[in-house]
């Protein structure tokens, strides 16, 4: 089986801004290429689990989103993400200009573990030995829910470069 680190993106991976809709507002925060790049020698997967209810709230399409993570990889260099897992929907509906068909109660926003447990079954994952990074409650109780070892930044490590060092150098 593989093992896998987790990575939530806003506030982990980048540097986090309120409806991130466009790559001109996509900056790297310091020294994630270098934690990538640990988790990818390491024979850890690199897996992004992310909410991003701006594309049910109709801000961003699919394909906007895709662009912001072509930018994201540019960014990341020789550092690789082995994938990209997102929920794109949002529960409360009523608003202007939203995706109706978006606007649900599903199993893959976090706090629930859908994109873990949908991770661990396309890349045959072990969870019990793998790792969430995550900068908020929701992350954490994701991670937890899939049965996966967590740390939360900035209470159990600075930031993603500290964490990914925790979880390799042992
Ligand atoms: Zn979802």
């Amino acid at each position: 089986m593989n093992k896998a680190i987790f990575l939530d993106r806003d506030g982990v991976i980048n540097k986090p801004v309120l409806d991130l809709v466009s790559p001109e507002q996509f900056e790297l925060l310091d020294g994630v290429p270098a934690a990538i790049k640990k988790i990818n020698d390491s024979g850890y997967l690199a897996i992004i689990v992310t909410n991003q209810p701006v594309i049910a709230k109709g801000f961003v399409t699919t394909e906007g989103m895709d662009e912001i993570h072509r930018k994201m990889a540019q960014l990341l260099g020789n550092a690789r993400i082995d994938k990209i897992y997102m929920c794109p929907h949002h529960p409360e509906k009523g608003f202007d200009g939203e995706v109706k068909e978006l606007k649900i109660e599903c199993g893959c926003r976090k706090p629930k573990p859908g994109m873990l447990l949908l991770a661990a079954a396309d890349f045959d994952i072990d969870l019990k030995n793998s790792w969430l990074i995550g900068d908020s409650d929701t992350d954490i109780a994701a991670g937890k829910a899939a049965g996966c070892n967590t740390i939360f930044i900035p209470a159990e490590a600075k930031n993603l470069l500290e964490a990914v060092g925790r979880i390799i150098n042992k």
